[in-house]
C-alpha cells in the first residue's frame, strides 16, 4: 500500500516530502518494502499505543508500522492532454493506492504561485479536473469495446459495462468516482481500470507558521470542499516541519513546545494517510519487540497473520487476542488469561483496530 504526494508546482511538496523522509530510522530492515527509489520514502506511523503496551510487556524495541510515500512530480493544467509531464504523471498516480494532495494555504510574496495568487480551491480543482478528464478518456476508450463483448452474454463483461456506465454518468456531472458507493466486485473492476478519481484522497493544507492549527479562511475553504467530496484534510506547515525534522530528538521537544504543538504535524499526517489507505493496526507483544502491523479494515485473522509471514496465513489455526484496555487493567498476559479475558478466535474472525495478538499456526 502506498500513497502518492501530488500538487501544483511551488506548493511545498518537496519541502514536505523531505521532512517526511528525514527520519531515516524507518528505512531499516524492519520493513519488507523492496527497493526504494529516490522519489520514494518510508515514513513511520507513530502510535502511542506501542508505548502503553510496553509498560506491561517490556521489549527490546518498539516497531511502528510504516507507509510508503511516492513524490509524484508537479501536475499542471492540461496534464490529461499531455501538458508538462502530463501522462507520465497520471500513470504514476495510477500506481498508488491513495493520493495526498498538497495545497498551498501559505502566503509568501517570495514564493511565486503558478496561477498568480494563493487559492487552494483553484489548485484542488485543477488537479481534480485532470483526474476526471483522464478517467473520462479511460471510459471512452473502453466502454464501447466492453459493450460489444457483453453482447455475447459474457458475465464479466456485462458487469464491466454496468460499472463503466455508472462511471460515465458520474464523470459527466464532473464528480469524482470516489463519491459513489461501490460493492466489492465493482471495486475490483474499478481497480482494474486504474481510475484516478476513485482513489481516496487526503488534502494536506500547507499552512502559514501563524496558522498551525489551520483555522484561517483558506484552510476552512479546503475543509468545506473536502467534506463535499468525501476527503480528509490535515493542516501542516511544511517549512516548520522540515526544520523540526532536522533537529535532534532532544531539541525537537523544545521546538514543538515553542510552536504550541504536542507532536509534529507529520505524525498526524502519517496517521491520516494510513487511515485514508484503509489501513488499521494490530499488535504483537513479546520480549523482543512490541510491534504494530498494518491490515486493511475488514481483514480476517488469517489475512492479518499473513502480514507477518505468508506461512502464518497458510498454517493458521487460531489467534489469541486481548485488548489494550484489558492489559492496562490486569497488568499482564497471565493475569488476563486468569481473568478469562483472553479471547480465542478462528479463521472467520474480522480483525479490530488495536487487537493484541498471538497467532497459533502449523
Ligand atoms: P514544490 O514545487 O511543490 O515541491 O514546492 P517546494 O517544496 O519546492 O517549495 C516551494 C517554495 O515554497 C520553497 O521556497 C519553500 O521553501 C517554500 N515553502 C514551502 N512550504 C512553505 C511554508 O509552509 N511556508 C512558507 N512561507 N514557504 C514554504
Amino acid at each position: 500500500m502506498e500513497a502518492g504526494i501530488v500538487g501544483l508546482p511551488n506548493v511545498g511538496k518537496s519541502t514536505l516530502f523531505n521532512a517526511l523522509t528525514q527520519s531515516k530510522q524507518a528505512q531499516s530492515a524492519n520493513y519488507p518494502f523492496c527497493t526504494i527509489d529516490p522519489n520514494e520514502g518510508i515514513v513511520p506511523v507513530p502510535d502511542g499505543r506501542l508505548a502503553r503496551i510496553s509498560k506491561y510487556i517490556v521489549p527490546k524495541k518498539l516497531v511502528p508500522t510504516a507507509l510508503k510515500l511516492v513524490d509524484i512530480a508537479g501536475i499542471v493544467k492540461g496534464a490529461s492532454e499531455g501538458e508538462g509531464l502530463g501522462n507520465k504523471f497520471l500513470t504514476h498516480i495510477r500506481e498508488v493506492d491513495a493520493i495526498l494532495q498538497v495545497c498551498r494555504c501559505f502566503e509568501d510574496p517570495d514564493v511565486i504561485h503558478v496561477s498568480g495568487k494563493v487559492d487552494p480551491l483553484s489548485d484542488i480543482e485543477i488537479v481534480e479536473i485532470e483526474l476526471l478528464l483522464a478517467d473520462a478518456q479511460t471510459v471512452d476508450s473502453t466502454l464501447s469495446k466492453a459493450e460489444r463483448a457483453a453482447k455475447s452474454g459474457d458475465k464479466d463483461m456485462i458487469a464491466r459495462v454496468a460499472v463503466l456506465k455508472k462511471c460515465k454518468e458520474q464523470l459527466a456531472k464532473d464528480e469524482p468516482l470516489r463519491k459513489l458507493e461501490w460493492d466489492k466486485d465493482e471495486k475490483k473492476i474499478i481497480a482494474s481500470y486504474g481510475f484516478l478519481s476513485a482513489k481516496p484522497i487526503l488534502y494536506v493544507a500547507n499552512v502559514d507558521e501563524t496558522d498551525l492549527k489551520g483555522e484561517g479562511p483558506l484552510v476552512q475553504k479546503v475543509r468545506e470542499f473536502a467534506a463535499k467530496v468525501g476527503a480528509g484534510v490535515v493542516p501542516v506547515c511544511a517549512k516548520l516541519e522540515a526544520e523540526i525534522a532536522e533537529l535532534d530528538e532532544a531539541d525537537r521537544a523544545g521546538m514543538l513546545e515553542a510552536s504550541g504543538l504536542t507532536e509534529p504535524a507529520l505524525a498526524v499526517l502519517a496517521r491520516e494517510a494510513y487511515r485514508t489507505l484503509g489501513l488499521q493496526s494490530y499488535f504483537t507483544a513479546g520480549e523482543q519487540e512490541v510491534r504494530a502491523w498494518p491490515v486493511p479494515v475488514g481483514a480476517t485473522a488469517p489475512q492479518a497473520a499473513g502480514v507477518i509471514h505468508s506461512d502464518f496465513e497458510k498454517g493458521f489455526i487460531r489467534v489469541e487476542i486481548y485488548s489494550l484496555e484489558d492489559l492496562e487493567q490486569y497488568k499482564g498476559e497471565k493475569e488476563i488469561r486468569a481473568a478469562g479475558k483472553l479471547r480465542v478466535e478462528g479463521k472467520a474472525y474480522v480483525m479490530k483496530d488495536g487487537d493484541i495478538c498471538h497467532f497459533l499456526f502449523n
